[in-house]
């Protein structure tokens, strides 16, 4: 299968070239409850390398090594500006936009790493586990909250509001500059509300945020 094109998130203010994305684990109260999962005073953090991403009108192709691949819908923000450490009060300002995507969960890998106390690469990171909708300038989307929605086929599996997180965007901003530093191109997955469940070959995923942008794959 040939690789897609996809190391660019298209603005109408600048492209940026796609960088690291970092996951936020545990951040809705009620998806932690769904995933039996402890609450902890920092937020849960992974990394999905560039080539995880997918552009909308992607077929994504299950990854063979799992028979149980689950949807996350989450909030993401691209990050415009190279920053290392930022006041809460000044996060907003390293933004470029936002969009919709899919932190794609190989639920079983992922659950033998927790139990064998590995990290959760394979189960988080592999190629297309990271598709988004087009990116919405800041300027145009306001600091929301927004609502988030999940269909499968035509069926609603995910919906809530952002205003549901645990940490403030904010916060998530000021934590990642100040352990990893951000760039420009850098993208922030916010973490999913609880409904997540699973995708097989043949499944239309739409996701959307507000009515601002949405995000539609097929699965094979
Ligand atoms: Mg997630």
């Amino acid at each position: 299968m040939a690789l897609p094109d996809n190391r660019t998130w298209f603005l109408p203010t600048g492209n940026l070239p796609i960088g690291t994305m970092y996951c936020i684990g545990r951040n809705y109260t009620l998806h932690s409850e769904e995933m039996g999962a402890p609450h902890t005073p920092n937020p849960v953090v992974f990394i999905k390398p560039p080539a995880a991403y997918m552009p909308t009108g992607f077929t994504i192709a299950l990854p063979r090594f799992s028979s149980n691949v689950h949807h996350e819908v989450e909030l993401v923000l691209v990050v415009g500006k190279d920053v290392w450490e930022v006041a809460d009060d000044d996060a907003w300002d390293v933004l470029a936009g936002v969009g919709v995507g899919l932190d794609l969960t190989a639920r079983d890998v992922q659950r033998d790493a927790k139990i064998n106390g590995d990290p959760w690469a394979i189960s988080k990171s592999w190629i297309g586990s990271a598709p988004v909708s087009p990116i919405v300038p800041l300027s145009e989307s306001g600091r929301g909250p927004w609502n988030l929605r999940l269909e499968v086929n035509g069926q609603l599996r995910q919906q809530e509001s952002t205003d549901q997180m645990e940490r403030s965007i904010p916060h998530l901003i000021s934590f990642l500059a100040a352990t990893f530093s951000l760039r420009a191109g850098d993208a922030i997955f916010t973490g999913t509300p609880h409904g997540v469940g699973p995708v097989v070959a043949g499944d239309v995923v739409r996701a959307s945020l507000d009515k601002l942008t949405e995000l539609t794959v097929r699965f094979a």
